[in-house]
């Protein structure tokens, strides 16, 4: 029995998996949004999933950002108070065992690579199109996580082959310009969108209404589709994954799955691109299964 909690900005979750992948337990709560309450709750969470199940053989934790191996301080989360925070350490101590974490779209590609979309496939890359954007890298069932732990980091790469007018792009909280999490994430399609026809939509709002024939809707949706395929072209030329495994809010716009493929093949620097591009097969459930696996099988 593993157990894998997901740290997300609204929510809490724990699960235990049993030997075969499936779920033993799962419980979620909202995150309450400060540090010691937040290391708390996980501990709670875990206390009543083995209630439920029994003792686990691991603990593994799925976060925003990631641990600096430098430090093991935590940078680069959008849950902002656990930045410069030592959380592993904090959690083996509220839990009195060790703990491994890792960012939240790393799990997604090691959960996908494992028994997902992606299950059986010699590489693949994991893109989270939420709040945010981040990316992981699985090559052979492991997760590539790099000599400083931000290997896969796509959102905060340039656009790549930016027209005249989308340069320098917009400014991204990590201090840079045109960063692809300000177009591909949730919240740069909806700005993009915004900037452009001056309504303050949803995403899902700007898609409902592309659906049904409205102009600028359908305009941003291209422009977000055509960025977003960039983006993975971009990582074509330096991974070449043979999947690539979509999550996050995004990720359920079905046209996104017809029309990404020609936009890759036409950027991408290959006589020819076959790659898949696909849903995340467990969801909102990745981030928990990734995690619980964070020890190996
Ligand atoms: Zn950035």
């Amino acid at each position: 029995m593993r157990i894998g909690v997901d740290f997300g900005g609204t929510k809490i979750e724990a699960a235990a998996l049993d030997e075969a992948g499936a779920f033993a337990a799962r419980i979620r709560e909202p995150n309450p949004g400060t540090y010691d309450a937040a290391l708390r709750l996980v501990a709670e969470l875990i206390a009543r999933v083995e209630a439920e199940v029994g003792p686990a053989q691991s603990v593994g934790l799925a976060i925003p950002g990631s641990p600096s191996p430098r430090t093991g301080l935590i940078r680069n989360a959008n849950s902002t108070y656990l930045n410069d925070r030592p959380l592993a350490k904090d959690m083996q101590a509220a839990l009195g065992r060790p703990v491994r974490l890792a960012n939240d779209a790393n799990c997604l590609a090691l959960s996908e690579a494992a028994d997902g979309a992606g299950a059986g496939a010699a590489s693949l890359f994991g893109v989270i199109l939420g709040t945010g954007c981040g990316g992981g890298l699985v090559i052979d069932g492991r997760l590539v996580e790099g000599a400083h732990a931000v290997a896969a980091e796509i959102g905060h790469i340039s656009l790549p082959w930016p027209s005249a007018d989308e340069a320098p792009g917009p400014a991204c909280w990590c201090g840079l310009h045109g960063c692809l999490e300000t177009w591909i994430s949730g919240v740069g399609f909806q700005r993009d969108h915004e900037a452009v026809t001056g309504r303050t939509w949803t995403a899902q709002a700007i898609v409902d209404a592309a659906r049904a024939g409205d102009a600028g809707a359908a305009a941003a949706l291209d422009r977000y589709i055509d960025r977003l395929g960039r983006g993975l072209a971009m990582v074509v030329n330096f991974a070449d994954p043979v999947v690539f495994v979509l999550g996050g809010g995004m990720s359920n716009v079905a046209e996104l799955y017809d029309r990404l493929p020609d936009i890759v093949a036409r950027h991408a620097f290959s006589d020819h691109w076959d790659g898949r591009i696909v849903p995340a097969k467990w969801g909102d459930s990745s981030g928990v299964r990734g995690a619980a696996r964070l020890w190996g099988d």
